[in-house]
């Protein structure tokens, strides 16, 4: 095993990763940060795959008021008031940053000031954007600002468990593994991000990178962190179905087609949105969602089971402009996205649950922070398409600025527990040792099914009974695998790796269901067939749910009305 020492560690290069070593950098240039990833650094993530673009309120007429009043509304009165605060205060702030500082270019108006355009669920047209790769523009940019910083980077090296001190009172390191060549390393930072990026991949359709695959949730678990809103998973609307052969199918066709006037048609070539929610096809993600799953169940679908998304009324010179990549990437399936229809799917999207925190990013366990789709609290039960960049970019940036004034104020490196490393490594050996080898690929087609079918757009009580019988039974595989015997090197071991990934998203599957059960009311992205009014506003309660001496505990807890009481308004009537 190597050992290596950084005063700030951070795990995962997405928005939140890169903008939390750039400003812990900025902060204090005197602090060794190292940045760990699963892939490469610039390549891998979410926030890479930005396509819409960034909310944020710039233009006369908007306010931070509306933008905030439209993030609690759309989350159903359920988001962390001050935490939606703070995001969308530092949103302004860190687009100005990004273009200013970072070198990101937005697309523009004929007036020179910055383009914002429509995202359902919005009262005003904010989401700032570079065409559809919006993503692709903030990361290239803030990774080439990492590299010419000098900032450490350990890539392609998967971190595996937090290794705290013997008094189990703080965090003194994380174990990680480099896939290249199957070492174990283990970290000792005064201060660690976590910034893995969640990712509901356990679903059968979904649109995160193959990367992910809720790593940092399952080590906080196992630490022993409370998350909250885990039932809370978001579904896009309109993922691209393409056939069962294809990874391309379950990626997502943004949410801007629809918001620039795209309608979406059942199987008979019918618009149905009308009949689900008066903003028809710029309702919320999860109206939307719910109402393209109904028709689904009631049959009324196209040839591979889902509905068609239709952008051609709205001239195809015009939508081939607008939404370049779209049309290309839907071309690439065979589908002609500007003049004709697109076979779409709700896909899992996004986790609006994850690791508890409070300002500044710091969690319960001591020198651990967080920040990004990891954490838990910002969006409550539905996340604004747009809202999920400005989230990592302005909690990326604020746990870099809290990390280096930490390590200033109360930083020390501590002493690993080493019966906590050994026995975290003899974990993930496991599949080296004797067991029963099977099929990881039955393996994940059970998680698929059993989490689509039973704890997915609709559920209720049997449903979630049954997920959670069948994610015991997987759990108790993946414990008895074996590594085939050919596949039994350390080095670039993706079957290992497979196997890894499935045991988190199965122990992070689990605490969904465990919440699911116990949220007995409709809200947002959770919909329980068997209890499907939303419950008093008033009285909502978040979900906790905490890993304690191998069992799930959950906990509900009333949310504070910190900034606004539900019925109120922070706008002027
Ligand atoms: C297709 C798509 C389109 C989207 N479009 C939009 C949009 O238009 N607007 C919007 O606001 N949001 C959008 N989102 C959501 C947005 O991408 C996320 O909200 C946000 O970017 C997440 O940032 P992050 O830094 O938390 O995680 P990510 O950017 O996902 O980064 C996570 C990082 O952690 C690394 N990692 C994972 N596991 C480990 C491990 N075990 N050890 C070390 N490293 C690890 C990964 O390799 C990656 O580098 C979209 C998401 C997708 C999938």
């Amino acid at each position: 095993m190597r050992r290596l020492r950084t005063d700030i560690l951070i795990l995962g290069s997405g928005g939140a990763g890169l903008f939390a070593a750039l400003h812990a950098q900025a902060a204090n240039p005197s602090l060794s940060i190292t940045i760990a990833v699963k892939g490469l650094l610039g390549k891998c993530g979410c926030t890479r795959m930005v396509q819409g673009g960034y909310n944020v309120a710039l233009a006369a007429g908007d306010s931070v008021e509306r933008h905030f009043m439209d993030t609690i509304e759309g989350g159903k009165w359920l988001p962390d008031q001050d935490l939606a605060w703070t995001l969308v205060t530092g949103a302004i702030e860190r687009v100005h940053e990004l273009e200013n500082e970072i070198g990101c270019f937005f697309d523009r108006n004929p007036d020179g000031t910055i383009h914002q355009k429509a995202f359902a669920g919005q009262t005003f047209d904010r989401t700032v954007h570079k065409g559809d790769l919006t993503g692709i523009e903030i990361i290239n940019r803030l990774a080439e600002q990492v590299w010419v910083r000098g900032i450490a980077r350990l890539e392609e090296h998967r971190a595996l468990e937090f290794i705290l001190t013997a008094d189990l009172s703080a965090l003194a390191g994380v174990l990680l593994v480099d896939m290249r060549d199957g070492e174990y390393v283990l970290v000792e930072a005064q201060a660690v991000l976590l910034a893995t990026g969640g990712g509901p991949t356990m679903y059968r359709f979904h649109t995160p990178s193959g990367d992910k695959s809720c790593d940092g949730m399952a080590m906080a678990l196992a630490a022993g962190l409370p998350l909250r809103d885990m039932e809370m998973v978001q579904f896009h609307p309109t993922g691209l179905l393409a056939g069962a052969h294809t990874r391309m199918t379950g990626t997502v066709l943004e949410e801007g087609l629809r918001g620039a006037g795209g309608y979406l048609l059942d199987g008979n070539g019918e618009r149905f949105m009308q009949k689900y929610d008066p903003r028809g096809e710029r309702a919320t993600r999860d109206i939307v969602s719910r109402a393209i799953y109904a028709e689904m169940r009631a049959g009324r679908t196209t040839p591979n089971g889902g509905v068609w998304l239709s952008m051609a009324h709205l001239g195809a010179d015009n939508v081939r402009r607008q939404f370049k990549g779209m049309v290309e990437r839907c071309a690439d399936c065979g589908f002609d996205l500007a003049g004709g229809r697109v076979e779409v799917v709700p896909t899992a999207h996004y986790m609006m649950g994850g690791v508890e925190f409070a300002a500044g990013c710091t969690t319960t366990l001591t020198g651990l922070f967080v920040a990004g789709e990891d954490s838990g609290g910002v969006h409550g039960a539905n996340r604004l398409g747009g809202n999920g960049v400005a989230n990592s970019t302005v909690f990326g940036g604020i746990a870099g600025d809290a990390m280096a004034a930490w390590v200033a104020r109360e930083g020390s490196f501590r002493v690993s527990d080493s019966g906590a490393v050994d026995a975290a490594i003899a974990r993930a050996e496991r599949p080296f040792d004797s067991g029963q080898a099977s099929d990881l690929e039955a393996i994940r087609e059970q998680l698929h099914t059993t989490m689509w079918d039973d704890a997915g757009i609709v559920r209720d009580a049997a449903s979630l009974a049954r997920a959670a019988r069948s994610l015991d039974a997987l759990a108790q595989r993946l414990h008895g695998y074996a590594l085939p015997s050919a596949a039994r090197t350390r080095a670039f071991n993706l079957t290992w790796h497979d196997w890894l990934n499935l045991t988190n998203l199965v122990a992070v599957s689990r605490a969904i269901v465990r919440a699911a059960v116990a949220r007995e009311n409709s809200r947002g992205a959770h919909f329980r067939a068997d209890f499907p009014e939303p419950g008093e506003l008033s009285a909502t309660t978040f979900i906790r749910v905490r890993e304690h001496a191998g069992a799930l505990d959950v906990e509900a807890i009333p949310v504070r009305f910190t900034r606004v009481r539900p019925g109120a308004s922070l706008l002027a009537s």
